[in-house]
């Protein structure tokens, strides 16, 4: 990403100021000089049920930009469990380094003791920079990790029911805006071929997309290059290249007023969390351009609903099943944002909002 297009949302360092901004219930900081471990576990809400988001492992430039990211991600998931029908509230954690040079096992097990202190208050599972093997690591040491692989009991990588929703997503803003939801011949720029971003692009090409990658790492988008119906791009096409969706699927941030001044797509619909740097500004220049904005809360909900089964009898059918909802809400959504001339941001909040209230009104009387 060019300078320009580095988007960092206003930095948090105060704690206090910054829980209250967004009614945060509580904030942990773990450190370990011995592992060198440093992480922020932040859960947003739990009226619903346990808290439950990804962990995150990132080389961040300072800890307000880690704070900063576990604050927005962990409000994210309180929306989006709610919204997807989930009885989970919304948590996220995530680990200060670089995963390609700082993870190791005694690091994970450390945060995974940490983790354990939390009693359930709080289940974690994979995101950016963690693998199925290092959540095994951290299930060495609490019982409040969902997502592990299938031979050590858990659901397994739930990448692949995320981008079955992104791609369902995608469809239903199809449909909304042409009538039709065939991908046939359409055109796709997807930003990041990642654990979900690569998944997308074999929907996408099943159905005989046209699709457009970019990714920083080249390795990551290398095994695409036989297919002629993959097109890699330079950086600087990502965002104003004609397409017909564009779908951001690498990180946070990405849509906010320089980048949307050159987006020349239809729809933006994408894996990635927290894509509004700015929620109602940006969603309200997206509407201005007339572009079909899928909020990400709603069509990234897959691979959660997958992991939450977990907490009864996972049953794989049935996550599917589940998840093939983001279809009609993600219609729903757009109709509702059109009648009440609001952005469809805004529509998804209020109704993930609204359910959180309604239903934990109800539990004060169970
Ligand atoms: P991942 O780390 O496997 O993939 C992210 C990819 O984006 C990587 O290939 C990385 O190299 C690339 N990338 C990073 N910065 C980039 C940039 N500036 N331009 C282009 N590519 C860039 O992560 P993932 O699991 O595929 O998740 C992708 C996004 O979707 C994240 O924002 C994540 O929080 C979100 N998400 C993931 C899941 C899930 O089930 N994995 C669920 C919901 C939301």
């Amino acid at each position: 990403m060019s300078k320009a297009e580095q988007s960092v949302a206003p930095l948090e360092t105060e704690i206090f100021p910054a829980l209250s901004r967004h009614e945060h219930e509580m904030v942990l900081h773990c450190h370990d000089r011995a592992t060198g471990l440093k992480a922020i576990i932040a859960i947003h809400n739990t009226t619903l049920g346990p808290a439950m988001g990804g962990l995150r492992m990132w080389p961040y430039a300072s800890e307000a930009q880690a704070l900063t990211d576990v604050l927005r991600l962990s409000r994210g998931m309180t929306l989006k469990n709610a919204l997807a029908g989930l009885n989970i509230g919304g948590g996220k954690a995530v680990i200060i380094g670089d995963p390609r040079s700082q993870k190791n096992e005694a690091l994970l097990r450390r945060f995974g003791r940490f983790l354990n202190n939390l009693n359930g208050k709080y289940y974690t599972a994979e995101d950016v920079g963690m693998t199925g093997a290092d959540m095994y690591y951290i299930s060495m040491e609490t019982d409040f990790v969902v997502g592990t692989a299938t031979e050590v009991g858990g659901s397994g990588n739930p990448s692949p029911v995320t981008a079955y929703g992104v791609y369902l997503g995608i469809k239903a803003s199809m449909k909304t805006l042409t009538g039709s939801d065939s991908l046939n011949g359409k055109s796709v720029m997807v930003q990041g071929v990642g654990a979900v971003g690569s998944q997308l692009v074999q929907h996408l090409r099943k159905e005989h997309a046209k699709v457009y990658v970019f990714d920083i790492f080249e390795e990551n988008y290398k095994h695409l290059a036989g297919d002629p119906g993959v097109e890699v791009v330079g950086q600087e096409d990502v965002y104003r290249l004609p397409v017909d969706v564009f779908a951001p699927c690498a990180l946070g941030g990405v849509l906010n007023p320089h980048t949307i001044g050159q987006l020349q797509c239809a729809i933006v619909a994408g894996a990635a969390n927290n894509q509004l740097l700015d929620e109602e500004r940006d969603a309200r220049l997206l509407q201005q351009k007339g572009i079909l904005y899928a909020p990400d809360f709603m069509v990234n909900a897959g691979g959660i609903i997958n992991v939450s089964l977990e907490l009864g009898t996972y049953n794989r059918n049935m996550a599917m099943k589940l998840t093939e909802r983001i279809y009609d809400t993600t219609q729903k959504i757009f109709k509702l944002a059109e009648e009440k001339g609001t952005t469809t941001h805004h529509t998804a909040l209020t109704l993930a909002e609204e359910r959180i209230q309604k239903v934990g009104h109800n539990l004060l009387y169970l």
